[in-house]
């Protein structure tokens, strides 16, 4: 049968454009369908870093011993192996060789910038030179070079399945084009408030501070048009989420050393500069509001530093305090009695931890870094959501080869999906930086190479 191309890509992120790419070496011909006027998706506002074991850039940065089977058994371990296995095993195989293909292609991941990305040790996250950005511009110059076609400002809306389910080709409201096999690499529903109140609870709850900051085109379309041919959705509840106190729409990832953050019963529940990739979770297992506390002198040395620019500064917090979005009292029991926290937990919390800073040491959770104490009148509280969404992780399921798979578990030939749309990879933890952007280009790359054979077999 007369199709117009072996292989339809949907989404020109780093997931869709490794797949053309991929697809196009593997001798396919392709066209990417991109719904936006440029290229690019959230990839291009990324940073790129891709997590990965086993690679020249380690070796080159003098880690030794590292392998799949070390960033697997982590990978597992580390979200209670509430993962797909052979998913992530894929990965976990195919990090290193899919990076040294992108550096083949002209990315550069320097070895001096090389760094431990997550909770654990070991070195693993990988980012280029010139971020997601420069990623996104190598591929799609080598898409152009391919003569893979491109269309842009055209949002797929649905799938062209024939009679035995098959799925054949894609519509662009009236404008139909047909394949052998069709990628989705839609990224993920960052930008669909209805998705996020169905499929991830724990950023609906942060209600309107919520706000995500990827691109425009990531409203989950490839969950629809996934479902609308018999695909099921995995992976409930999971996203990357950063803590904030919410005065503004400004991207700070970390939180200051010099607060300390209780719960409703006044306790400290972690180090409040522990990694990124915990912290949104341990808020959301506080079963109610969690807020930072710190005292006057604390508020008035806040200084802006790089780290710290919209939210952790003295006269913001003066600001917000005069507002009335911070609370503020003349004593930590009228503090805790106006944030609802238990007051007698919070003064025995502070009493601890101002032992803990006199002595120098944070003994309850560790913490590095300066330490204030919470001794002097007036006493803030501020209440911490985590609410900035950075990437979402329900979506489609998948089998280790990137063909989407129904609710029997088969295979819908002919689809394949990579990327952000997926949501059998990860965990409730994240792995680390490039935890995301790194398996957009493995399973983009492996879909682009087990698309293009499968098209091949029909025209055989
Ligand atoms: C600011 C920022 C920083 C980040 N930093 C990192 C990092 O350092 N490391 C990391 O691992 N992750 C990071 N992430 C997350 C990571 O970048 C993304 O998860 C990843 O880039 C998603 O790639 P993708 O190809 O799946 O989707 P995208 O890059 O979002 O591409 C999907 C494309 O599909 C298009 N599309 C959607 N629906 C349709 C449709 N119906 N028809 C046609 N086109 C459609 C969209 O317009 C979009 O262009 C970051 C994200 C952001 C926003």
């Amino acid at each position: 049968m007369e199709r117009d191309f072996d292989v339809i890509v949907i989404g020109s992120g780093a997931a869709g454009l490794a797949a053309a790419v991929s697809a196009a070496d593997s001798g396919a011909s392709v066209l990417v369908v991109e719904g936006e006027t440029q290229v690019g998706g959230s990839s291009r506002l990324s940073g790129g870093h891709f997590y990965a074991a086993g690679t020249s850039v380690q070796e080159e940065a003098g880690v030794v011993g590292d392998n799949a089977d070390a960033m697997f058994e982590h990978y597992m371990t580390l979200n209670q192996h509430l993962v797909d296995p052979a998913v992530v095993r894929r990965y976990c195989d195919l990090s290193a060789p899919t990076l040294e293909w992108v550096m083949g292609l002209g990315v550069k991941y320097p070895a001096d910038q090389l760094y431990a990305s997550g909770v654990g040790s070991t070195p693993r996250g990988h980012p280029p030179e010139g971020e997601g950005q420069e990623v996104i511009n190598v591929l799609e110059g080598h898409r152009s070079h391919k003569g893979v076609d491109l269309v842009l400002d055209a949002r797929v809306t649905s799938l062209i399945t024939n009679d035995e389910g098959r799925v054949t080709g894609v519509r662009i409201g009236d404008d139909e084009a047909t394949a052998g096999a069709v990628i989705m690499a839609t990224g993920g529903f960052g930008n669909n408030p209805e998705m996020i109140e169905k499929y991830l609870p724990q950023a609906a709850a942060t209600g309107d501070w919520g706000w995500y900051i990827g691109a425009d085109g990531a409203r989950g379309d490839g969950i629809t048009l996934g479902e609308s041919v018999g695909g099921v959705v995995d992976g409930h509840d999971r996203a990357l989420l950063l803590a904030t106190p919410g005065f503004s729409r400004d991207l700070e990832v970390a939180l200051p050393s010099w607060i300390i953050m209780v719960n409703q019963y006044g306790r400290r529940f972690c180090d409040e500069t522990g990694n990124y990739t915990v912290i949104a979770g341990l808020l959301d297992k506080q079963g109610g509001p969690v807020y930072a506390v710190f005292d006057e002198p604390t508020r008035a040395a806040a200084k802006r530093t790089p780290l710290f620019q919209a939210y952790w500064v003295n006269e913001v917090l003066e600001q917000k305090a005069d507002d009335g979005r911070i609370l503020r009292a003349d004593s930590l029991a009228e503090l805790a009695a106006l944030a609802g926290i238990d007051a007698e937990g919070l003064e025995g919390t502070a009493q601890r931890y101002n032992n803990d800073v006199e002595a120098g040491e944070d003994t309850a959770f560790f913490k590095q870094g300066p330490l204030s104490p919470i001794r002097t009148a007036p006493f803030y509280a501020v209440e911490i959501r985590p609410a900035i969404l950075c990437w979402t992780g329900t979506g489609l399921r998948i089998n280790a080869d990137t063909c989407v798979i129904d609710k029997a578990e088969k295979p819908i030939r002919g689809l394949y999906a990579a990327g952000e749309t997926v949501g059998n990879l990860h965990g409730d933890v994240y792995v680390g930086g490039g935890g995301s952007y790194g398996p957009c280009l493995v399973f983009g790359k492996l879909a682009g190479e087990n698309a293009a054979k499968y098209a091949q077999m029909l025209n055989d």
